[in-house]
């Protein structure tokens, strides 16, 4: 396994019944950031005031050594560099103070159950009273005529009080860790104080910051260095940032806000600097190591194919084809992201695939994410290959079809997830396609491709990847665009409603249905992982739905039916005998049938806006006006907010965008998406121009 570097570690396939027990092991590496350098490998209990039962306290924050806790990024920054007088405060305003202790004293308070400790503290024209309740060892630690600092929220002005605030003597606020700077507040557990483990952070970077080693150099003349390849706009941010020593520094004790942003900023590109040099790596060794099969084609099956299609490709689909064409044509395994919107056409573009690997002789495989699109996929194909003399088989958990043929004949096999259990894949395999790649893990598109010798791999996706996920996800494939839609597309129209419309919106759709249209009604409530509750459940919204629908035929789809019933509606449906489906978000992956052009999504404030526009998809796919009707149970302000994306733009880039602003990566990309690297610093919502700088340093900067 040469290329198979230590970003993704597999599982055995446990058993052929199943197949989705294959349960990978390890998927990534992390690239959270770890510090290298001397004694920071240490526990924690070598630094003064750390015993075994602070030790353990603080291994609940997930720290053992005193790397970890330089590590241990602050939740937030007060900024307490500024001192008032006391003239100047004002009631409610929280801010730091200096002064001269002129008077001080234990009082009982409330018949003795309780007491306050009282200092007056001076700053030569006024007088501020700081009061702690219930500390009389307070007391001891101050003495009349000492200076101190203070800082806390003024709690009345007559005369101008703070209540508990927080204090430093100036004798030792040479070092002012919590006061008269911008201090750092940190994540706590129960036992820790806040202001103890300031002060560990503060004697721990004393006595360690000195040691931690830089990793990637000067970044700023190493970029300086390259010619000829422009630097992205990002690449100002390398003069201002730190090097990783001080960037810990001012993480913890930053000299103003804005450093420690910048810091944030240096340790966030760091990580993003090791994914992307990683993934470079893999991609070459991938290069160096892996031979593949050239597949040369020479048209013999595609031109009849294109000729009775009864369409033309699109200038798009052209333009693909012809970087895929190119990259079978090598010997180097192909690693292609097809990404384009729903209903842009990528079936057409992998069955073009498929035929050029199939005229050079070798199998192809096409994995979809569920039955009910697998088994479309396998009609679609069989229509438009079994002319050509092609054969195409079908492979899932509950239904096998196979052909007729030598076993060493090229063909098209079809299928799910059961696609990966040991002997599923043809013989002879040359080519992967993954439809709706982000259904699946990286260990599940990579388990495929480890079957054969090293076969070219298609992944496709209708989830539009905004560049910073797509550079840091898919950063070791080179990715083809769809952007463009087929000619003759009706045009969709979107509009988000409340539970008390819904009356008129069934009128609506019944006004549809009698027009000869079709429909799709979802429920997010009906899961795939169907409980006995949740049949229940759906048994009921099928009543509902059929009623109101009555006479039309209403179906229910689910991922819990066998799945000859699931086919049998499929074909129900795509045949017009059925005029409304009742679905769960299976209908979201792929289904294709152009009559229905009615979508109403109920409950729709539960999805996340990329998934609700992969839902519309199925709609507005022939030359009919279409309608999405988006139902929100609980209109919140923010769903409000969210579903308006949906009514204003049918741009799937831009709803990607979106959704990973509002709803962050985990969302965008689903659960399914193990491929997502954890970070420390780096925030894949917010840090596009990090990550584009990494991405050029890597592939300029810093050779690996
Ligand atoms: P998706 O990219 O979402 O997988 P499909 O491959 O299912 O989209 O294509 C959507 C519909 O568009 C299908 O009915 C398909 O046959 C049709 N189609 C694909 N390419 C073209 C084209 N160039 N011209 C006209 N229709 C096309
Ligand atoms: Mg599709």
């Amino acid at each position: 396994m040469p290329y198979f570097v230590p970003l993704v570690a597999f599982g055995r396939i446990e058993s052929a019944e199943t197949p989705l027990a294959f349960t990978p092991r390890l998927v990534l590496t992390t690239h959270m950031l770890k510090l290298a350098g001397p004694g920071l490998d240490e526990p924690l209990t070598t630094l003064t005031g750390v015993g075994e039962a602070r030790a353990a306290l603080l291994e609940r924050l997930g720290l053992r050594t005193v790397g970890d806790l330089l590590l241990h990024a602050p939740r937030r920054y007060e900024d307490r560099t500024h001192k008032k007088a006391i003239h100047d405060l004002v009631l409610q305003e929280t801010t730091a103070v200096q002064g001269v202790i002129q008077a001080m004293g234990v009082k009982s308070w409330r018949q003795g159950t309780g007491n306050l400790f009282e200092i007056i503290l001076s700053d030569g024209q006024d007088r501020l009273h700081c009061r702690w309740w219930n500390q009389p060892y307070l007391e001891k630690q101050f003495a009349v005529s000492q200076s101190l600092l203070v800082y806390g929220r003024i709690s009345s002005v007559r005369p101008r009080t703070m209540d508990n605030p927080e204090f430093e003597p100036l004798e030792e606020a040479e070092a002012q860790i919590h006061l008269g700077r911008v201090v750092p507040v940190y994540p706590l557990t129960e036992g820790i104080r806040q202001r103890w483990l300031r002060s560990l952070i503060w004697h721990a970077l004393a006595d360690h910051a000195g040691s931690i080693e830089s990793s990637w150099g000067d970044l700023r003349r190493q970029a300086e260095a390259v010619t000829g390849k422009p630097m992205p706009v990002s690449g100002a941010l390398l003069a201002v940032l730190p090097d990783r020593r001080e960037a810990i520094r001012q993480l913890h004790f930053p000299a103003t806000l804005a450093a420690a942003t910048t810091a944030r900023q240096r340790l966030a590109l760091e990580e993003l600097l090791d994914l992307q040099v990683e993934l470079r790596r893999r991609r070459q060794r991938l290069v160096a190591g892996a031979p593949g099969r050239a597949c040369p084609s020479d048209n013999r099956l595609i031109k009849p194919f294109l000729a009775r299609l009864g369409f033309k490709p699109t200038a798009a689909q052209v333009r693909v084809l012809r970087e895929i064409r190119a990259d079978l044509s090598h010997a180097v395994p192909m690693r292609r992201l097809l990404q384009g919107d729903v209903g842009a056409g990528k079936t057409l573009v992998a069955a073009c695939a498929a035929l050029m690997t199939i005229e050079a002789g070798v199998s192809v495989v096409i994995m979809a994410p569920t039955e009910i699109l697998a088994e479309q996929h396998f009609r679609t194909f069989e229509r438009w290959f079994q002319p050509l003399g092609v054969p195409v088989e079908l492979r899932t958990a509950s239904r096998r079809v196979e052909a007729d043929v030598p076993a060493q004949e090229p063909r098209l096999r079809v299928g799910t997830h059961a696609l990966l259990s040991a002997g599923a894949a043809p013989d002879n395999l040359g080519l992967v396609v993954i439809d709706e790649q982000h259904k699946f893990g990286v260990a599940q598109r990579e388990a495929l491709v480890r079957q054969g010798v090293y076969p070219h791999l298609l992944v496709m996706t209708a989830t539009p990847i905004p560049r910073t996920l797509g550079l840091t996800v898919y950063g070791d494939l080179d990715v083809s665009v769809l952007d463009e839609l087929p000619p003759g597309r009706g045009v969709i129209r979107t509009f988000v409603r409340g539970p008390e419309k819904l009356p008129q919106v069934w009128q609506f759709i019944r006004e549809k249905l009698q027009a000869g249209r079709q429909a799709y009604v979802v429920y997010p409530r009906l899961e795939e992982s169907d409980t006995a509750a949740s049949i229940k459940a759906a048994a009921e919204e099928l009543g509902v739905v059929s009623q109101a629908m009555a006479p039309f035929q209403v179906r229910l789809l689910h991922g819990r039916l066998p799945a000859e019933e699931k086919e049998r509606i499929m074909r129900e449906f795509a045949a017009n005998q059925v005029q409304v489906l009742v679905a769960t978000s299976v209908v979201e992956v792929g289904l294709d049938v152009p009559n229905a052009c009615v979508l109403l999504v109920d409950g729709a404030e539960r999805f996340g806006l990329a998934q609700l526009h992969q839902l519309r998809g199925r709609i507005g796919r022939g030359g009919h006006s279409s309608w999405c009707v988006l139902l929100a149970r609980q209109m919140t302000v923010e769903a409000r907010h969210r579903l308006r994306v949906l009514e204003e733009t049918a741009d799937g880039f831009r709803i990607a965008e979106e959704d990973l602003r509002l709803r962050g990566p985990g969302e965008l990309l689903g659960q399914a998406q193990s491929g997502l690297p954890p970070f420390r610093f780096a925030e894949l919502k917010t840090d596009h121009d990090l990550v584009v700088l990494a991405a050029w340093l890597a592939t300029h900067a810093l050779q690996p």
